[in-house]
Formats: C-alpha cells, sequence, structure tokens
C-alpha cells in the first residue's frame, strides 16, 4: 500500500469538514510522513500506513479534524526525532495534549494480573482527562489488532488479552459497539484459535442457509414499508459478532437453534413514532413470536442501547430477528459517546469536558450493577472492588479505597479543607461525615472558616492513612499551639 494524502482526503468529506479542515490535515500528513520517513512496520510497507489508518478510522466515525489530526501525529514524539514540542508549535496545545495523551497511554501494558490492574487504573484516569485521547487510542490498537498476524507468538497473546480485557470492556461501557465486537473478535481469535474458528464455521453455514430468506425479507419489508409511507434509511441485514455468538453458544449448551438474532435485519427510520409504526406493520406481515418483543426505546439498556427487538416467522417457518431504530439511535449503538462529538463543529474544550464527566458519572454509577461486577469476578479485575471514584462539584475526579468518607475525601483535596470540614454534601444531600462514599458520588464539603481543627473522633472511622496522618498531625499542632499560649499567659 502506498501513502498518499488522497487516502485520508477521500475520508473528509465536504458535508462534515471544511477546507480549513482539510488543509490542517494536510499539514500534519506532511509532518508525520517527514518524521517517519524510512521507517517500516513489521508487515514491511512504510510506517506513517499505521497513523494514517488510524486517522481515517476516526475521519469514519466523522470525528472533529483535531482527533483526525492528532490520530496522524499519535506515534510522532515517542518513535522520531521530531518532540512534542514541534507539535505543540506547529498545531497548538489542544492537539500536542492529545498526542501526549496517547503516547501515555502507549506506555501501559498488559503483563500479567498486577499490571494489568494498574494499567486499568491508568486507562479510566486518562479517560477522566480526555476521552478524544481514547477515541485515538482504540483506533490505533484497531489497525495493529488488524495486521497482528505479524507479531510474534507469545507478544500476539499479550496484545490479544490487553485488548479483551481491558479494552472490549471499556468499549462496552462507553456504548462504543463497533469498537467492542471488533476488538472481542480479533482477540478471540488469538486467544482461542480453535474455539474462534469451530464459532467462525458455524456462522457461515448458518449465514450461507439463511442468507435467501433475509434477503427477500428485506425486499418484502420495504415494499410494504413504502406502502404505509414509511421513508426508511436503510433495510439491512447484521450478522452476529464471533464471540458474542460463542459466548451465547455456551449458554445454551452449543445448541444453535436457540440462537435466533444470528442474523438480524435492521430498519433506520425517521423518527420513534415510526419505529412504532414499523413494528406494528411487521407484526401484520409475519407472525410474531411471543414473549420475543422488546422495547428498549421506553426501557433504554443500562449503557444507553435504545431499538425494538421483535422476533416473527415468514411463511417458510424460518425465524426472522427485526431491530427497528432511528439513525440517531444507531450511530449512538455504533459509536457510543463517540457519537456525541460526531456533529459538533468546535465544541467548547470545557463544554466537552463536561459532557464527558456526565458521561464518567453515569458509567461509574454503572460500575455499582451486579451484573457487571460479576463480569469483572469473570475477568478477575477486581480493582473497582477496592477504588472508588468521587468527584467534586467542579468535575475533578479523585480515585479513593473503598468505603472511603467525606473526611477523606476532604483531606485528599487539600488538608485545610480537610482541617476545617464542618459538614458534607452528597449528591447535594446533606450527609454525615463518616457516611461511606460510592462510585459516582459527587462531594462537596462545607467548610467553617472559624473552625480550630480537626475532630478526634474522625480517626475512629476514615479509612485512609493520608487521612489519619493529617488529622494527628493538626491535632498535635492544635495543642501546642493551645498549650504555647497558656504558657506564654503565665
Ligand atoms: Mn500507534
Amino acid at each position: 500500500m502506498n501513502v498518499s494524502f488522497e487516502q485520508l482526503k477521500s475520508k473528509l468529506p465536504e458535508d462534515r469538514y471544511t477546507s480549513a479542515d482539510i488543509e490542517l490535515a494536510k499539514k500534519a500528513f506532511n509532518l508525520g510522513s517527514q518524521a517517519h520517513s524510512g521507517q517500516l512496520r513489521k508487515t514491511g510497507e512504510p510506517y506513517f500506513i499505521h497513523p494514517l489508518i488510524t486517522a481515517i478510522k476516526l475521519a469514519e466515525m466523522r470525528l472533529p479534524i483535531e482527533i483526525v489530526v492528532a490520530g496522524l501525529l499519535h506515534d510522532v514524539p515517542e518513535d522520531t526525532d521530531v518532540e512534542l514540542d514541534e507539535i505543540r508549535n506547529a498545531f497548538g496545545d489542544d492537539i500536542a495534549n492529545m498526542v501526549n495523551g496517547v503516547t501515555k497511554l502507549g506506555h501501559v501494558q498488559y503483563r500479567g494480573l498486577d499490571r494489568y490492574v494498574e494499567n486499568l487504573r491508568k486507562m479510566f484516569l486518562a479517560m477522566a482527562q480526555d476521552v478524544r485521547v481514547v477515541f485515538i487510542k482504540f483506533a490505533d490498537r484497531m489497525h495493529n489488532m488488524e495486521t497482528l498476524y505479524v507479531i510474534p507468538e507469545h507478544k500476539r497473546r499479550r496484545i490479544a488479552k490487553e485488548v479483551m480485557e481491558i479494552y472490549a470492556p471499556i468499549a462496552n461501557r462507553l456504548g462504543m459497539g463497533e469498537y467492542r465486537g471488533l476488538f472481542e473478535d480479533y482477540a478471540f481469535r488469538y486467544l482461542e484459535p480453535k474455539e474462534y474458528n469451530w464459532t467462525k464455521h458455524l456462522l457461515g453455514q448458518r449465514v450461507k442457509k439463511a442468507g435467501p430468506a433475509i434477503e427477500k425479507a428485506i425486499k418484502a419489508v420495504e415494499q410494504e414499508l413504502t406502502l404505509h409511507k414509511i421513508g426508511t434509511n436503510s433495510v439491512h441485514g447484521r450478522i452476529k459478532y464471533c464471540y458474542s455468538l460463542y459466548k451465547k453458544l455456551k449458554r445454551y449448551n452449543d445448541d444453535i437453534t436457540k440462537v435466533y438474532d444470528i442474523m438480524a435485519l435492521r430498519i433506520i427510520v425517521g423518527d420513534v413514532s415510526e419505529c412504532y409504526a414499523t413494528l406494528g406493520i411487521l407484526h401484520g406481515l409475519y407472525n410474531p413470536l411471543s414473549g420475543r418483543i422488546k422495547d428498549y426505546i421506553a426501557q433504554p439498556k443500562p449503557n444507553g442501547y435504545q431499538s425494538l427487538h421483535t422476533t416473527v416467522f415468514d411463511d417458510q417457518g424460518t425465524i426472522l430477528e427485526f431491530q427497528i431504530r432511528t439513525q440517531e439511535m444507531h450511530e449512538e449503538a455504533e459509536f457510543g459517546i463517540a457519537s456525541h462529538w460526531r456533529y459538533k463543529e468546535k465544541p467548547e474544550e470545557k463544554e466537552q469536558r463536561v459532557e464527558w464527566m456526565n458521561e464518567l458519572v453515569k458509567i461509574q454509577k454503572e460500575l455499582d450493577e451486579e451484573d457487571f461486577m460479576d463480569r469483572l469476578d469473570e475477568l478477575k479485575l477486581d480493582m473497582f472492588q477496592d477504588r472508588i471514584f468521587v468527584f467534586t462539584p467542579n468535575g475533578d475526579v479523585f480515585d479513593l479505597p473503598a468505603g472511603s468518607t467525606p473526611i477523606d475525601f476532604a483531606y485528599h483535596v487539600h488538608t485545610d479543607i480537610g482541617d476545617k470540614a464542618g459538614g458534607a454534601k452528597i449528591n447535594s444531600q446533606i450527609a454525615n461525615l463518616n457516611t461511606p462514599l460510592r462510585s459516582g458520588d459527587m462531594c462537596e464539603i462545607i467548610v467553617e472558616k472559624n473552625r480550630q481543627g480537626p475532630n478526634a473522633d474522625w480517626l475512629k472511622f476514615v479509612k485512609t492513612q493520608h487521612a489519619r496522618t493529617k488529622i494527628r498531625d493538626s491535632l498535635k499542632k492544635t495543642k501546642k499551639s493551645f498549650f504555647s499560649s497558656f504558657m506564654g499567659r503565665e
């Protein structure tokens, strides 16, 4: 494959990117291809192919040009003589900071359990700073997975494990269905090649068998919807991801006849009322299977997924699953949190941070959900069981040991805030100073300006060594000053 700017330019459509955007991308392309010139990938191709494809993936998500540009430059400081400061001078702080974020994330590698837990923690904190860095890292890793076959066997396993245990679950939490599915499938292929091939074979057989029925249904549905004046954006088939099928098969003792959604038909319509109208039309056309209608529009899944699902029989007795959704729901399902960046021209940096913080709060809250904790157990991810993430009112996030109280939090923010803590609000509600905090809580400390110092009773409930030490120090000081002023008076 040759490296040319045209490859990227063709992925920057006019309805999304301005000519200034394209100029900026061109400038980054020139800097990047210069910096990496002479370097080769293990595939034997010019190295710059890799950042180029990373940037293309970001453009395919229609993300703002700054993210695409940072994608083009993401390996420059680490792998070339060009330093971050040069990027900063040429492209500004925002892009340089994203590149730096990706570089930092790259240093975290999965090496057995301990490293992996630490890894996840670092990744999470990096995410808390800027979710755009996560999009770039995802695109970068996706391209590496696409060419993983050139990497030596033992390294391949490590990377595949990292993707299965860190990247895929995070993509899932961010609602990025496409990335999650692809990450899992690539990792599955290298971690369990036998099982992967078996599932892939089964899938192939089913697709072959069900293909004609699906095609027939697409035509029938299109006709019927036109008749009812429902303007569809698209009616298409979608095939289940391999790993997702594999997990389902394991739940049903490998009985593939119990899995109805191997191939589904997806109908994308204009608005919510058309979703319900389409459901009615389908049920006029086919016999629905009872108990299989799911309204994820009225009741979205915890990660925000919305659609109507129904399973029906066609006239041949073939079982078909339909998924009905609007374009917005579709993008949300495929790209998750990244879809919120798709249409914004140049959102204020602050606004992005607030939005991301809100998302993070939601994700953290979900961490308390039982099924996710089960999954974590399964993955031997125990870090969330002993760490919690707590927010300040202006959106900063602190991670603390589980069971930490507002006093631990206060000393974490600043010693003076701890010493003068008179009360606390958790999620805007007045709470006792010894209330255990939970992940996702927003904690506000009410400071009493005239307060002399900490209360010795706090030592009975604080969880962090940090708070304990600070309380003791302050108590000693207050005692001393009381004593010395007393002595002075003598
Ligand atoms: Mn890279």
